[in-house]
């Protein structure tokens, strides 16, 4: 692998999708806490910490206001892009999902999947996007992680691959049973540990991790390879096998928690970097390449002015450099060029294919449009993603 491509498997484009009110802006704002506090100060998951830093960003109004926001856990680079979750704006989700590589679709626990998760399920669908499931709020009464299971299956047409076992119901909602490891995640005054799994849940963690390599060895051929010969699979084969078949969309990993009371969203990022494509698992990309860019969103702010989200499918982008906007046929001139943090922009002086950033200086380019390289002019093309370069010239 060479430098770039060894740097982009650790990138994660993704979004997180879901019906009003089942907890997008709730799980966005926990995985921007939890990913900040472990990069910046250590592992001080506090939950009062976290309610406490979230009013705060809130008041300063820039944590879910980005189009784009830079997080690093365990090693990986993930840029969470924010996907409008309403119906109404089912134009602006089409055009978010040609950004993303993957989603975190999160689902209230008491009601399932409702009819907006179903729409935008199908656009994803649509788009190949894979996907792992969050079954959020298992904290409120009526909660039920496995009759959302069934939902997801019934409904959504997917084989789900339940790696977690919730530990408690309702109030008494303790943590989760990670079947793949056979480990319990649970979170005291929001403290997370990882313990053994509780006596009372043993034999019914056993079942449920015979039932998850069983429908994985279904579709995978290496886990039916040990199967039939008797050979229980290794966290590390049964997790690589899981990522196989959510990066080709045959199966999606569900998962549950409750982003409010800060339980869950640690194992919920592990899934992220752990089963969701990199930009190379999804689209052959190149730095060598002519530039291929699509705006996906135009912002202003107070401070900075205008600026432009693009994610970059190949070449490089690089400050002061002329770029030509494909659509309109015009040249726009490259500006400063930030990676947005939930807290900080950092400039960077160019970017690379798989990257999403945020450009000054774009006086022209409108949400939706491509800029590329002036000597080889190209559209990027919705209906044909995920294949999206047309040559214009
Ligand atoms: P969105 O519309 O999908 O972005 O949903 P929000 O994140 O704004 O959440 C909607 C409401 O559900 C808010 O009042 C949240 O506080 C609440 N909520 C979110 N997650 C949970 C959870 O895990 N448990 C409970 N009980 N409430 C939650």
């Amino acid at each position: 692998m060479t430098a770039t491509a060894l740097a982009l498997a650790t990138v994660r484009n993704i979004g997180i999708m879901a019906h009003i009110d089942a907890g997008k802006t709730t799980t966005a704002e926990r995985i921007l806490f939890f990913t900040g506090v472990s990069h910046r100060i250590g592992e001080v998951h506090d939950g009062a910490a976290a309610l406490d830093y979230m009013k705060q960003e809130r008041d300063r109004g820039i944590t879910i206001t980005s189009a784009a926001t830079t997080c690093h856990w365990d090693g990986h680079t993930v840029n969470l892009i924010d996907t409008p979750g309403h119906v109404d704006f089912t134009i602006e989700v089409e055009r978010c999902l040609r950004v993303l590589d993957g989603a975190v679709a999160v689902f209230d626990g008491v009601a399932g999947v409702e009819p907006q998760s179903e729409t935008v399920w199908r656009q994803a669908d649509r788009y190949g996007v894979p996907r792992v499931c969050f079954v959020n709020k298992l904290d409120r009464p009526g909660a039920d992680y496995h009759r959302s299971v069934d939902m997801i299956r019934d409904r959504l047409g997917t084989v789900p691959l339940v790696v977690q076992l919730p530990i408690g119901s309702e109030a008494g909602f303790e943590g989760v049973v990670d079947l793949v490891s056979m480990r319990a995640h649970v979170w005291t005054d929001g403290r997370h540990t990882v313990v053994d799994v509780p006596s009372g849940l043993a034999e019914d963690a056993r079942r449920w991790r015979r039932t998850l390599v069983e429908t994985v060895a279904d579709q995978d051929e290496e886990v039916m390879r040990l199967y039939l010969n008797g050979v229980r699979p290794s966290a590390e084969q049964l997790h690589a096998a899981i990522r196989r078949l959510t990066v080709a969309s045959a199966a999606t990993p569900v998962l549950c928690g409750s982003a409010f009371k800060n339980k869950g969203v640690q194992p919920l990022l592990d899934a992220v970097v752990r089963y969701l494509p990199s930009p190379l698992d999804v689209r052959k990309v190149s730095d060598d390449a002519p530039l291929a860019a699509l705006a996906f969103k135009v912002m202003s702010d107070r401070h900075l002015g205008r600026f432009t989200f693009v994610r970059i499918y190949s070449g490089r982008l690089v400050q002061g450099a002329t770029v030509l906007n494909g659509v309109k046929g015009r040249k726009e001139r490259i500006g400063k060029i930030y990676r947005v943090h939930a807290d900080k922009r950092v400039e960077i002086g160019a970017a690379g294919a798989g990257d999403i950033v945020a450009v000054m200086g774009l006086k022209q380019t409108t949400t939706g449009e491509t800029l590329c390289d002036p000597a080889h002019p190209v559209v990027l093309e919705s209906m044909d993603f995920p294949a999206p370069v047309i040559e214009v010239a």
